[in-house]
């Protein structure tokens, strides 16, 4: 399983074709410059609406694993939607008069030119942030130190940019919000599609769990046929180290509901329909078929959409210091049940 070798990334260049066409409608910064090859690269920031007093943001990112294309086109082609329906679309832009929407739609570039999981010094950015599995964690996937040779290597020396202006980017986001909910995508394991909250380096509750009930239960109610997402603490399938949104979400500094969720797209639903991909190793991640593509992109606009209409409505915001402590006991006795 050699690593590929590509001058451009399809995701890289559709990032740049937007924000030459679309530049008027959107902020837009670079995170990180860094060069690949002698060219230049950087890791981009749009930020779409709100922008003075602290207001609720929703985060999308993508790209986090070179590899995982889908997770950064999921991103890409509803921020394409966006844009494309900002002109005649009243609702979405009073939405975004009291909304911010923020995007990484490629988290790590070098990884998506190189064709690997992981960033130019081989390290998986999902295991680099500084944090410890309390458990022992599966032999390699869990996250290690033994060589930037074998796959899921955490690094040796703190945090990569990567990782670094990840943090450092919602971290503003946070001191800038009255609520974050972040949606981070990836692809790879397993047939359904998951949607992971913290922790994954504990099997302790996460404090913002009741919020997450709350949103689960806003969801099915209103949606009842998007019931496809399994909802769970990425710690009920493996504990890994390193995970950023772990370290986020263990150092939130303040009383402000921070809610990091990780869609992990069921790519192996493609592999079973279409066996012959086996043999291609983005086939792994990335679905082959052109209906099939269209099919997952449009599978998750439902879910991005709610919870961009969750942050309109104030929906975190809203909820009491007393109704919380019953959503969170709520959300435990769900969670523990379903172990
Ligand atoms: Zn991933």
């Amino acid at each position: 399983m050699g690593t590929f070798s590509f001058e451009h990334s399809f995701e890289i260049d559709t990032l740049q074709r937007l924000i030459a066409k679309h530049q008027g409608l959107f902020r837009h910064q670079s995170l990180f410059d860094t060069h690949y090859r002698g060219k230049p690269l950087s890791i981009t920031a749009i930020e779409l609406g709100h922008q003075e007093s602290p207001c609720p943001t929703v985060l999308f990112v993508g790209g986090i694993h070179g590899v995982e294309r889908i997770g950064a086109q999921v991103v890409l082609s509803f921020l394409d939607s966006l844009l494309n329906r900002l002109a005649w679309d009243k609702h979405l832009q009073i939405l975004l008069k009291q909304v911010r929407l923020a995007f990484v739609p490629v988290a790590n570039p070098v990884g998506f030119l190189q064709g690997s999981r992981s960033n130019g010094n081989h390290v998986d950015l999902m295991r680099n942030a500084p944090i410890d599995a309390e458990e022992k964690v599966t032999f390699l996937v869990g996250g290690h130190r033994i060589s930037s040779k074998l796959p899921w290597y955490r690094g040796q020396n703190g945090m990569e940019a990567e990782t670094q202006v990840l943090v450092d980017y919602v971290r503003e986001l946070q001191s800038t919000s009255t609520s974050v909910i972040a949606l981070d995508a990836h692809s790879g394991f397993g047939l359904a599609d998951h949607i992971w909250f913290p922790y994954a380096h504990t099997r302790k509750p996460f404090e913002g769990m009741g919020y997450i009930y709350h949103l689960k239960q806003l969801f099915d109610r209103g949606y009842p046929h998007h019931g496809h997402y399994k909802i769970a603490p990425q710690s009920h399938y493996y504990q890994t180290h390193g995970d950023i949104w772990d370290y986020l979400a263990k150092a939130n500094p303040s009383d402000r509901p921070f809610i990091p969720l990780t869609l992990e797209m069921g790519s192996w639903a493609w592999v079973k329909k279409n066996p012959k991909q086996i043999f291609n190793f983005s086939g792994y991640f990335n679905p082959q078929k052109p209906h099939r593509h269209h099919r997952i992109l449009r599978r998750h606009v439902v879910l991005m959409q709610f919870l961009i209409e969750a942050a309109f409505s104030q929906t975190l915001e809203g909820i009491s210091a007393e109704q919380y402590l019953g959503l969170q006991t709520d959300a435990q006795r769900h969670w523990s049940k379903k172990r």
